[in-house]
């Protein structure tokens, strides 16, 4: 395989990305020049030096000088221990977190799940996910669960089957689980919903 073909095939499993567009991707980098290329690169690697994954909700942050494992939002004193809400990608996250209408824990799963996945367990942090409830629910403090998949039929079939999973610590340790009303219209991912309907989907979860 010459360089071509083996960048266009990183490419590929970029989310959405198929291979034409995958070679496409090589060509621009090769017609915009070294420097441009060079610094792609720089920065590809400065992720690396700047970026951990918190061992907790799995999400991606900021390692500061004390190089925690743990991101601002699970050590913070002002986030509220009771409630874990668990969203599919970190640009969900992200979406959620600009609403500034939720103040509890998140979990994020790392992907969705296709109908009928054969490897559930593999495309998302399931296990690490019935792991971080049974340490919250240990240390007394989680109460409930909200799962804030997108309304989508993919969101709909990882909520299934998270629920499904996590029934026999909800049964156990009496948690409440519930998930977004339906303010989210039918077919859209939780990332491009507005604080509005958002904080609507939260109110009325159940
Ligand atoms: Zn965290």
């Amino acid at each position: 395989m010459n360089p071509i073909e083996k960048l266009a095939e990183y490419f590929l499993k970029f989310p959405g990305t198929g291979p034409r567009q995958a070679k496409r991707f090589v060509y621009f980098l090769l017609s915009n020049g070294q420097v441009f290329r060079k610094t792609l690169a720089v920065q590809i690697l400065a992720l690396d030096e700047a970026v951990s994954q918190c061992a907790s909700c799995r999400r991606f942050f900021m390692r500061g000088r004390d190089a925690s494992l743990l991101c601002d939002i699970c050590t913070s004193p002002n986030t509220d221990q009771t409630t874990l809400l668990i969203v599919e990608k970190e640009t969900d996250f992200d979406a959620i977190k600009k609403t500034n209408a939720y103040h509890g824990r998140y979990f994020i799963l790392g992907g969705s799940l296709p109908i009928l996945e054969p490897n559930p367990n593999e495309k998302i942090s399931i296990a690490e996910l019935v792991k971080e409830i049974e340490k919250q629910t240990s240390a007394g403090a989680l109460k409930e669960i909200i799962l804030a998949m997108g309304a989508t039929r993919e969101g709909e079939n990882t909520a299934q089957y998270v629920a499904k999973t996590i029934e026999p610590l909800v049964k156990k340790h009496s948690l409440r689980i519930s998930a977004l009303g339906r303010g989210l219209s039918t077919g859209t991912e939780l990332e491009y919903s507005d604080t509005d309907t958002f904080t609507n989907a939260l109110k009325n979860r159940r």
